[in-house]
């Protein structure tokens, strides 16, 4: 039966029809004989994906493909361990733009709030677990990656309980409260035969990764000088944040960690040497426990210098600066959730241009977890394995200790490339 909506829909195509008739002919151009769709618009399915062909001019920026997320009941599922800020405001809604993972568990102290919040994600009962009840998740098929979202003193047990029941797991930053407990991480997840990822989300983040393919390419010359900057002026003084106990360290390990894990992966080179220096604020009661501002120069076997900086009193800034030989570089933004802006400066003729590339927008979470889901789905070695943070425990030894003595620290020599990651992600993915 035809209906007065259909009826309008004809009338509509049939004049738009018309009306597209007569402008081809105008332009001197051949009209399509119908209305019918054809598959420059419709685009074509292969493979269980579907594509469009480009529409622009080659001279315009490519559109994205359309993402192609796996049906979900294939995704790999993900239980996310402790539901505080960053889980919620931020690892939970980036499911949404995951394309090979799920969340399919929760781990909670608050049951109240676990109720709500898997009610919310759709997350069944049976499903949601207390940090008691964790060894309970071997029975869950449904969850393959256990992603632990704890204060940093809380990581190690959660990872080993993790492993111990058979499951996968991403581990927030910084790994641990030092090197110790890092080592006792990797060695249970090798001996669960499970894989455990760090979880760098600006190893993933799309202008973070451009700027070290440029820069490894030797767009930039020969590298000279990174300037890193991560700061935030932390409020209430009883959070973890400020108990040693719970977070291992201040500034450092939370946002200075930035710093030095994005320098050393943009070079691929390990520093020979630290030298650093710290200031806390006297008599303030958010430095009772645990330090303010540091700042530490990396010296790298190339001769490359890192200048990094961190700190809990200071206004919010995360910016990067690599400066080679032929041109600099920027990220502004460099380690926040979102706004990264990447500029290039260089000599253009006689003129000096700074170009910014939008490299469009791509939630870093939902990458991450991305990266995650395939390591497991593929057997792969995740690019920001266990050793990884292992390392950047070692350095922040390292600088504490250069700190405190006043001296520079010199360090086991690294010559290997990449020494502590696995291979980066596969870009057909992204
Ligand atoms: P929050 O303080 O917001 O949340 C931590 C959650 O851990 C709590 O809500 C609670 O969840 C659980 N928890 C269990 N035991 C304790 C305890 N003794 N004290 C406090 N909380 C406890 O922290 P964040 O979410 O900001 O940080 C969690 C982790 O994520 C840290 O390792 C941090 O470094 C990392 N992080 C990483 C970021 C990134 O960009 N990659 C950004 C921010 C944080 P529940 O009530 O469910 O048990």
């Amino acid at each position: 039966m035809r209906s007065d909506f259909d009826e309008t829909r004809r009338q509509l195509l049939a004049g738009s029809v018309a009306l597209a008739t007569a402008s081809y002919a105008r332009h001197g151009l051949a009209a399509t004989s119908s209305g019918s769709p054809t598959p420059v618009d419709e685009g074509t399915v292969a493979g269980g994906r579907v594509s469009f062909p480009a529409i622009d001019a080659s001279t315009e920026q490519p559109g994205a493909p359309p993402p192609n997320p796996d049906v979900p009941g294939q995704r790999v599922g993900f239980a996310v361990v402790g539901l505080g800020r960053l889980a919620l405001q931020n690892i939970l809604p980036a499911f949404a733009q995951s394309k090979h993972a799920r969340l399919t568990g929760l781990v909670s102290g608050d049951s109240e709030k676990m109720r709500v919040i898997a009610a919310q994600y759709g997350v069944p009962k049976e499903a949601c677990y207390s940090y008691e009840e964790m060894a309970r998740l071997r029975n869950n098929a449904s969850i393959q990656v256990v992603y632990v979202v704890l204060p940093n003193a809380l990581h190690r047990d959660a990872v080993i309980q993790a492993a111990r029941a058979g499951k996968h797991v991403l581990c927030e930053k910084p790994m641990a409260t030092g090197p110790e407990e890092a080592r006792e991480m990797i060695a249970a997840c090798r001996e669960a035969a499970r894989k455990l990822m760090i979880a760098y989300r600006c190893q993933y983040e799309v202008n973070n990764v451009e700027l070290a393919k440029r820069a490894r390419s030797g767009e930039l010359g020969d590298i000279q000088f990174i300037d890193a900057i991560n700061s935030q002026n932390q409020g209430d003084p009883t959070q973890w944040r400020q108990i040693k106990k719970l977070a291992g360290g201040g500034s450092l390990p939370d946002v200075g960690l930035y710093c030095l894990n994005t320098a050393r992966a943009l070079l691929g080179e390990e520093p020979s040497e630290v030298i650093a220096s710290i200031h806390s604020p006297e008599h303030d009661p958010r430095f009772r426990e645990v330090e303010s501002t540091v700042s530490f120069i990396l010296r790298f076997p190339s001769g490359i210098l890192a200048n990094c900086a961190s700190s809990y009193s200071a206004h919010e800034q995360r910016n990067f600066r690599v400066l080679g030989s032929k041109a600099a570089a920027e990220i502004t933004n460099a380690f926040a959730y979102e706004g990264q802006k990447l500029h290039m400066s260089r000599r253009d003729a006689q003129a000096e241009a700074k170009v910014e590339l939008n490299l469009g927008v791509k939630n870093q979470f939902s990458l991450e977890m991305d990266h995650m889901a395939l390591c497991v789905r593929n057997n792969v070695e995740p690019r920001t394995p266990g050793e990884e943070g292992l390392q950047d425990q070692i350095l922040m030894s390292a600088i504490y200790q250069s700190a405190q003595t006043g001296q520079p620290i010199s360090l086991k020599p690294e010559l290997r490339r990449d020494a502590f990651r696995g291979p980066p992600p596969d870009d057909r993915h992204a």
